[in-house]
């Protein structure tokens, strides 16, 4: 356990830590600033979480006290093997929130209620706990010191009449110390001793020196690297609420330092403007770093989602090829086959407009399926060269379909934008292509392109199948009518040749 006598204190602090392990009811707050992660601004973190655990070193060193301890973490908690028959540990998290867990801490009576923050949850409980005769010892993440705390108390939800309990406020900070390289005496102005005598006035007993008043001032050398402060000390306000005092005043506490060279006289005549200036400045900092942190934010979110879209585009072409895949296999039909292929083509590149033609006698062609244009179409008979096209990667295409008259934008209602012509070849031999266009998008992404490119093999070997297939059932069908024909031939041809 960490002790006060481990870093820099006033003698006076002894006297007031030594007091405050003797107090046995009502509640004990340590207030200091969180640390917050330093954004530019030059708030120093209050050191009070390190002042927490020394003032409950020193509390715990009562060998016969038994205590609860309730907090976030379980690193807060940790306690000494000598003290762990005495001392049981809470940890409030999720489901078990402080309230909860100071609640299941009571139920075993401990002399002792430690918590290691007041919020609006745990400051209720914690005050009804103190009300009941425990003890409780506190942290509060406050700037504020001595009595202001109470108001500070009620914005957690501390019902006014439970204030009361507030026993004493041990309010911490870290101030920045004269560069001891640098600093040499100062003797102060009229204007700063007035200031000063104005700031000890309200002091129990005036501290306000008869003689001749030294204090340091610091220009500022290579080892300060010419701010002339160096280092840091605590400084500390202790109040007692019942019968309310300051027992040790933050206003004697600076002067003291200032005294031994530690503080300059301006930074404790300005103290609490400058303490005002820091924590807005931190404020401000924090407020910028959130407001970066929620734009990266955003920029991964958009990443995420154009991702996931691509993601979503390969999945969808998994499905088409896996359809057509199947189609191979099952479909014989080959208007149905062809229809969904446009469909597929149309939601593989987010395309609206796409036409389907297949080869049919030499130098013509027929449109055999469409999307996105007018169904009338279907059947039409283009001539059409497929020597250029044949095989290879889609190609870009512009301009209006072969079959389909031009029309203004005005009248059609669109413009073609981007457009791709893709072959269907298979086994060398060119069966037909599609035209797959949009209104929307200037271009397709290089991505869309190669999977059309992918779609349009297995669309070709379907398409090559289900023809051929076509083609024998025709056969199939003529042969059968042949049969037909035959049989009825026979069937009214005399059975006996004529003698
Ligand atoms: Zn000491
Ligand atoms: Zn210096």
């Amino acid at each position: 356990m960490l002790k006060f006598d481990d870093f820099f204190h006033l003698p006076q602090l002894d006297d007031c830590i030594a007091e405050l392990a003797r107090v046995r009811q009502g509640m004990i707050i340590i207030a200091g600033l969180d640390p917050r992660p330093q954004g530019g601004g030059d708030l120093l973190p209050s050191g009070r979480s390190t002042m927490f655990r020394a003032l409950l070193g020193t509390i715990l060193n009562d060998a016969k006290l038994t205590a609860a301890i309730v907090a976030g973490q379980r690193d807060t908690v940790r306690v000494g093997r000598a003290q762990q028959r005495r001392v049981r540990a809470y940890v409030a998290q999720g489901e078990r929130g402080y309230a909860g867990q100071i609640a299941r801490a009571l139920e075993r009576k401990p002399d002792f209620l430690i918590i290691d923050r007041l919020d609006s949850d745990s400051a209720p409980a914690a005050f009804a706990a103190a009300k009941n005769g425990v003890c409780v010892l506190a942290q509060l993440d406050s700037v504020c010191r001595g009595r202001e705390v109470a108001h500070h108390l009620s914005d957690h939800g501390v019902a006014p009449e439970l204030v009361a309990q507030l026993g004493w406020v041990v309010a911490v900070e870290r101030l920045p110390t004269l560069c001891r390289h640098c600093r040499q005496p100062a003797a102060p102005s009229a204007g700063q001793l007035e200031e000063l005598r104005d700031m000890l006035r309200n002091l129990p007993n005036s501290a306000f020196p008869a003689g001749e008043i030294a204090c340091f001032s610091a220009p500022g050398c290579k080892h300060c690297e010419f701010r002339g402060r160096l280092g840091d000390v605590a400084v500390f306000d202790i109040y007692r609420a019942a019968p309310a005092a300051a027992v040790l005043p933050r206003e004697l506490y600076l002067w003291e330092l200032v005294q031994r060279g530690m503080l300059a006289l301006d930074d404790m005549l300005s103290h609490d403007a400058q303490q005002l200036y820091r924590t807005y400045h931190q404020l401000s900092h924090s407020a910028e770093a959130l407001a970066e942190a929620n734009s990266s934010l955003q920029r991964n979110i958009a990443q995420l989602e154009s991702a996931n879209r691509v993601l979503e585009q390969r999945t969808a072409a998994l499905r088409s090829l896996q359809d057509i895949g199947q189609a191979l296999t099952r479909s014989t039909d080959l208007t149905d086959l062809v229809g969904r292929m446009c469909q597929r083509a149309s939601e593989l590149c987010e395309a609206d407009k796409v036409i389907l033609y297949l080869a049919r006698a030499r130098g013509e062609a027929e449109v055999l399926a469409v999307h996105g244009w007018q169904r009338e179409l279907l059947g039409k008979r283009v001539p059409l060269d497929f020597a250029p096209a044949a095989g290879g990667e889609p190609a870009n295409f512009s301009g209006w379909p072969p079959g389909i008259s031009e029309q203004h934008a005005d009248l059609a209602g669109f413009t073609l934008r981007a457009g791709l012509r893709v072959a269907l070849v298979s086994e060398g031999q060119a069966l037909g292509h599609m035209i797959i266009q949009s209104t929307q998008k200037a271009r397709f992404a290089p991505a869309e392109v190669a999977l059309v490119g992918a779609f349009a093999d297995h669309a070709a070997l379907a398409i090559r199948r289900a023809d051929l297939l076509d083609a024998r059932l025709r056969q199939e069908r003529l042969e059968h009518e042949l049969e037909m024909a035959r049989r009825v031939q026979q069937s009214v041809l005399p059975r006996v040749f004529p003698q």
